[in-house]
């Protein structure tokens, strides 16, 4: 009998594309192959993200790029799901009346029953719920599989925060933590599929096991997950300053897995766009974190996010950012212009900025930010890192490609029989994003 077939289109960020290979791992331990292109696939299932006005744009537009493959192939049968289909709900299907079913963030474990009524019910079903149900949560990520030498592994849904521009509490719902026996399974058959390194993966992953969980902080879940044979390198992201813990700190010093590398996102240099912003932070406090994480580990890279033209950003505010940047001198940054999100608390705020200063302001601090990350990488010449072999390079020419423990990719020459194995390489030039070295 032929094999039913899938397609999968993502759009966003890490935790959907990580939540993308699950589904399609939930799919294949059912019997669906991967289809090479939508043409050929039975469902077809499209991933959103609402992070952005423009990712609902995007999405929206691909889905209407299948209307004449849907009239052509009437039985194929079309899933929308994730963060845009859970903001837009039923919405997506009078948006676009060739949908067969929309899955919330919280139901794509049951993507395969939503099928299987459109198929032999003639249902159009919308599963929006957000239970907070660990068990959904287990029913979708038990089917991860390692591919690769690297991997992402959820550690918990949701987010309590209420960032005032942030929509993820309200499409991923309330934060629920995974218990540390699961995931450090999960580690374990990743392993001995052959990953070396895992990415532990959450929303605000500094809060780990305050909801849910089985009683581990996140300092704990590390020092597990770093006792699993096999696992040579632990990252994780993203990470939030106010649940950024002295105990969660000592682990750059005192657990050797944890990569010295941390994402930590400060959005801004004032407090008072920090109060706006509702981070639960000043400006004192994360440079006494910059200080403390240096403290432990002073070869620790720190990369970060900003947002610049927040409602309300003066002037002076915005100087603060950039004071603040030449204060802790970052290794890298993704930067954004501030833009409205419906329903969020700052899509309604007073002082909105012009686009126009907006974008000089994103100008100036990318500027500058390029020349942080650029002296930062020139330096690394003449180092000696240990590199953990990913694959070939991009580059090409035969070469392979990995990353040094700071996060720093590095290409080299050197036999694909090094792949997954950690070798010193010495740094012999530098651009800003990448390295050159030789073993
Ligand atoms: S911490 Fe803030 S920015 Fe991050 S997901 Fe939660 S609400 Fe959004």
């Amino acid at each position: 009998m032929r094999k039913l077939k899938y397609y999968i289109e993502t759009f966003g960020c890490q935790m959907n594309d990580h939540d993308s290979l699950a589904i399609a791992s939930m799919l294949e331990d059912a019997g669906y192959a991967k289809a090479p292109r939508p043409a050929e696939a039975d469902l077809i299932l499209v991933n959103t993200c609402t992070i952005r006005d423009k990712a609902d744009q995007k999405a929206y537009s691909q889905i209407g790029r299948w209307r004449l493959l849907k009239k052509e192939k009437p039985e194929v049968i079309i899933g929308v799901g994730g963060c845009m289909a859970q903001s837009d709900g039923r919405g997506v299907l009078s948006r676009v009346p060739f949908v067969d079913f929309v899955f919330g963030t919280q139901n794509m474990h049951n993507i395969l029953q939503m099928a299987d009524e459109v198929r032999q019910k003639r249902l159009r079903p919308v599963w929006t719920a957000m239970p907070g149900d660990p068990a959904a949560m287990e029913a979708l990520y038990s089917h991860a599989k390692a591919d690769g030498i690297k991997a992402f592994i959820t550690v918990m849904q949701g987010c309590d925060n209420y960032c005032s521009y942030c929509i993820v509490p309200y499409v991923r719902g309330r934060e629920l933590s995974r218990p540390s026996a699961e995931i450090v399974a999960e580690a374990r058959k990743l392993a001995e599929g052959g990953v070396r390194e895992v990415t532990l993966l959450g929303q605000n992953v500094n809060s780990y096991g305050q909801k849910g969980g089985d009683g581990a902080d996140f300092a704990e879940l590390i020092r597990k997950v770093g006792e699993v044979e096999g696992i040579l390198r632990i990252r994780f992201t993203t990470s939030h300053p106010k649940d950024l813990t002295d105990r969660l700190i000592d682990i750059f010093a005192s657990e050797p897995k944890a990569m010295p590398h941390i994402h930590l996102p400060v959005q801004s240099g004032s407090d008072a766009i920090l109060r706006a912003m509702n981070r639960k932070y000043d400006r004192a406090h994360y440079l006494g974190l910059i200080a403390k994480l240096r403290a432990a580990r002073p070869d620790i890279a720190i990369t970060t996010d900003f947002i610049v033209g927040f409602p309300g950003e003066s002037d002076a505010d915005f100087e603060e950012t950039l004071s603040l940047m030449r204060e802790v001198v970052f290794d890298n940054c993704f930067s954004f212009k501030f833009s409205p999100r419906r329903g969020t608390k700052a899509s309604s705020m007073e002082g909105v900025v012009a686009e126009k200063v907006k974008e000089e302001r994103l100008a100036r601090l990318q500027d500058l930010q390029l020349g942080h990350t650029t002296a930062k990488s020139l330096a690394e010449i003449g180092q000696k890192r240990v590199v953990l072999v990913e694959g070939s390079s991009k580059a090409g020419g035969g070469q392979l490609s990995g990353r040094t423990p700071q996060n720093r990719i590095v290409n080299f020459r050197g036999d694909a029989a090094l792949l997954g194995r950690e070798v010193e390489v010495k740094i012999t030039a530098a651009w800003p994003n990448s390295l050159a070295g030789e073993l």
